[in-house]
């Protein structure tokens, strides 16, 4: 087998060229905490070379890119991402922790939005609009000029794929701010973009600490919008920086999302959907189902067959593929079991198993399941990040509803319902940027338009609408008598 880690990981790219920054970090492997590899620890002087790389593209052989040309590029990359899927799940599950074939499914997410956004990247049209006699006047979509990408460790492919590739879709040109904690397949895609033909400059990738090149990302004064995902206090720091160069931002934010089970739901499709939502990526998903309300009448019944899966949940490295892997780092694992503490007077009803072969030093933590969970503790309402599921017993549909809209957060929330009128009701009440009826997406859909309310954020990525957020509009108006 190739090496796992096929390029220098030290390096930034800027400007078409790979180089050091003053300094490395070490990236650690969550399976068992040893030191994966190092990275490099990119500062503001490595921002302000690839931003202004980024404007020199944006005058140069990118910026006169044709939109079909810049497609053509994105669907090449498409190609060479599905033609690596095996090694590019490979670096995630070492950087993530993440169980292969959940990584697998990121590298093949991470093709699609590439396909999606190159397919689509000369379909954006302006309109005509009928004004006063003697006029013509249409619109044009137009591409905001360095848009700045800082992303989080929990999906760092399908998070670069739906920004990034939107981004390029639009013309462009990007700065890309990868996690700390896992930043390998942001360099494994840029190597990759550069064999699609992205010019250089298209694409400058700056890994390093948050406060270092994060911040310096999000305020320098030559970025012409920030697209950022991550936690609601980074997110506020980064809208504050951003704003201070009045710049438009896009926030993708947590969650605390729920799913609801009423009486008359299929039971059969529903438990796959009300497990894995809460374990899928360890817990680390920002659209996590974490908030199970489950109505009286079945409630036992959807209590126990979540006891039963969670019972059979294995815990273990992630390239041996188990269940769930390992959380991220010995931090999150500490934040995790901090609030399993707090749960300890509660009813932990199930949990996962951690493999004999999981090494101590890796950031393993059990999945658990609690029920009967008083709506306003911590647990109903608190974004965890980790394998961590609560069950909440509603009787009536008004009562599921203020339960549901009861947290700060509104990302994702699932309806499990055969009555058709309850469906339509609560997926208009829901306060939810996405709500699914009899199925539950995790993340999933590249084409579906997705961000939060409240604290969840605002701004849409995925989807044809990414492609609004990613340009500008400009009105002209001729007169021509
Ligand atoms: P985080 O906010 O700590 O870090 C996210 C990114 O911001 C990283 O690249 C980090 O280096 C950078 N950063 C940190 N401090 C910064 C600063 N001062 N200025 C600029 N950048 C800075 O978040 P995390 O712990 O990596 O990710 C977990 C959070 O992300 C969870 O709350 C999760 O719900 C959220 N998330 C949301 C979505 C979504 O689409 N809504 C998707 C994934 C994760």
């Amino acid at each position: 087998m190739s090496d796992p880690i096929w390029f220098d990981p030290t390096l930034c790219l800027i400007g078409g060229d790979w180089r050091p920054a003053g300094q490395t970090l070490p990236l650690t492997n969550p399976s068992d905490g040893s030191e994966l590899c190092r990275i490099a620890r990119g500062g503001a002087g490595d921002v302000d070379l690839a931003v202004a790389a980024a404007r020199a593209a944006l005058d140069g052989e990118w910026g006169a890119m044709t939109a079909a040309e810049r497609g053509r590029i994105l669907l090449r990359l498409s190609g060479l991402v599905r033609d690596r899927v095996e090694d590019l799940a490979r670096l995630e599950a070492m950087d993530v922790g993440k169980p292969l074939t959940q990584a697998r499914a990121d590298a093949l997410a991470l093709a699609r939005y590439c396909e999606f956004y190159g397919g689509a990247a000369d379909k954006v049209h302006g309109q005509t609009i009928p004004y006063l006699d003697g006029y013509t006047v249409y619109t044009l979509r137009e591409p905001h000029g360095v848009t700045g990408h800082i992303v989080p460790w929990n999906y760092p492919m399908q998070i670069i794929g739906r920004s990034v590739g939107a981004a390029l879709a639009m013309g462009n040109a990007t700065v890309l701010k990868p996690a700390d904690e896992a930043c390998l397949t942001a360099l494994a895609f840029a190597h990759l973009a550069q064999e699609a033909g992205l010019p250089a400059g298209a694409l400058n990738v700056v890994p390093g600490l948050g406060t270092e090149a994060g911040a310096a990302l999000a305020a320098h004064g030559d970025v012409d919008h920030i697209s950022f995902t991550g936690s609601v206090a980074t997110g506020a720091l980064v809208q504050q920086a951003a704003g201070g160069n009045v710049v438009p931002v896009t926030l993708e934010l947590g969650g605390k999302s729920p799913q609801l089970v009423f009486d008359d739901a299929d039971l059969e499709a529903a438990l796959p959907f009300l497990v894995n939502a809460g374990i899928q990526n360890a817990g680390q998903t920002c659209s996590a189902a974490s908030r199970i309300l489950v109505q009286r009448g079945v409630y036992d019944a959807v209590r126990d067959r979540m006891a039963a899966a969670y019972g059979e949940l294995t815990v273990g490295p992630a390239l041996s593929d188990p269940r769930v892997g390992p959380l991220i780092s010995a931090r999150q694992q500490e934040i995790v079991s901090r609030y399993l503490d707090l749960g300890s007077d509660l009813c932990v009803i199930a949990q996962g198993q951690i493999m004999p072969e999981a090494p101590d030093t890796g950031h393993y933590v059990r999945p658990t399941l609690f029920a009967d969970v008083p709506v306003g503790h911590p647990l109903a309402r608190e974004e965890i990040f980790g394998p961590v599921q609560v069950i909440i017993p509603f009787d009536t549909e008004e009562q599921a509803l203020t339960i549901a809209n009861g947290t700060d957060y509104g990302l994702v929330a699932g309806i499990w319902t055969r009555d058709g009128a309850r469906q339509m009701r609560l997926a208009k009440r829901l306060r939810s940027g996405q709500v699914f009826v009899n199925n539950y997406g995790a993340g999933g859909g590249v084409e579906l338009p997705f961000g939060g309310v409240g604290k969840s954020g605002h701004g849409r990525e995925k989807g044809i609408e990414a492609l609004y957020g990613f340009s500008q509009l400009k009105t002209v108006a001729a007169y021509h008598g």
